[in-house]
Order: C-alpha cells, then structure tokens, then sequence
C-alpha cells in the first residue's frame, strides 16, 4: 500500500484537539539534527476556530494512507495578515489556516469572523481588525513561504 508522509497538527484548545492534516513544511526540515527555523506560527482550527501559537516540534509526522490534499487541490492554506485594531499599535500577525478549496473566500471570511484569538500584543490584549482589512493569500506551507 502506498504511504505518504505528511504532518498532524493537534488543536491546542482542550476542548477540541481536533488534528488537522497540514502541508509538509520546510519548519519540519532538520540540519544536523536541529530544526533551522523554531519560530512559533499562529494556527486557526478549521473545526473550533480558536487560534493559537504553535512550534515546530508539535507537527507530528504522520503516514497516510491518502495523497496530500494540499497537493491534489482539495485543501487550500491560507495565510491572513491581520492588523491590532487598538489605536496607534503597528503589530500585524499572520494566521495561517486550512480550508477546502471548493469554499470562497467570501465564505470564509464569514466564518473566520469567528476566530478566537487570546494573546497580548505589547501591553493589551491583540484585538483584530475588521477582516475586510486583511491581507489573504495562499501559501505552500507554514513557513510562509515556497521552499
Ligand atoms: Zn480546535
Ligand atoms: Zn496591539
């Protein structure tokens, strides 16, 4: 049986935990036995919408049975870089979350509406800005950029 290797995302949010299948990314390449990039990456669950920050070492190599439906097309990751609504703060974040390819963006901006996002942003709480503000592309993988 043909196998794939690709990699497990698991929820951070207890309540939830919901894995979700994300592309192979080059965080996940070692040299010499280390990581070459441990920057955390802001994670929206496609299932309980909550986003939290994330480390390389939480991706979980994984051997699936199906080809990599980022590869194929069926699944699209996207980025949004989603400015602080407090006044005056420049922080700018860039979330990184799956979808099918089959929904609009449209659609989906309706229902990423309803992210959950807790962190501090300097000495506030980060709020985001109306979506219509972001700036959305698609993406190869987590690292934000084709590599
Ligand atoms: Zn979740
Ligand atoms: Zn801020």
């Amino acid at each position: 049986m043909l196998e794939y290797a690709g990699n497990w995302l698991e929820c951070r949010n207890r309540n939830c935990g919901f894995p979700t299948r994300v592309p192979y990314s080059c965080r996940t390449k070692k040299v010499a036995g280390r990581t070459t990039d441990s920057a955390p990456f802001l994670f929206a669950c496609p299932v309980c919408l909550h986003i939290n920050p994330y480390e390389n070492k939480e991706l979980r190599r994984v051997r699936f049975r199906w080809p990599d439906p980022y590869k194929t097309g069926k699944l699209v990751l996207y980025s949004a870089l989603v400015g602080c609504a407090h006044p005056l703060c420049p922080t700018e974040l860039t979330i990184f979350t799956p979808a099918a390819s089959t929904v609009s963006l449209a659609a989906l901006l309706g229902l990423w509406k309803s992210w959950t996002l807790d962190i501090q942003c300097g000495r506030h709480r980060f709020r985001m800005r109306n979506n219509e503000s972001w700036w959305i592309q698609e993406e190869k993988s987590l690292a934000g950029a084709d590599c």
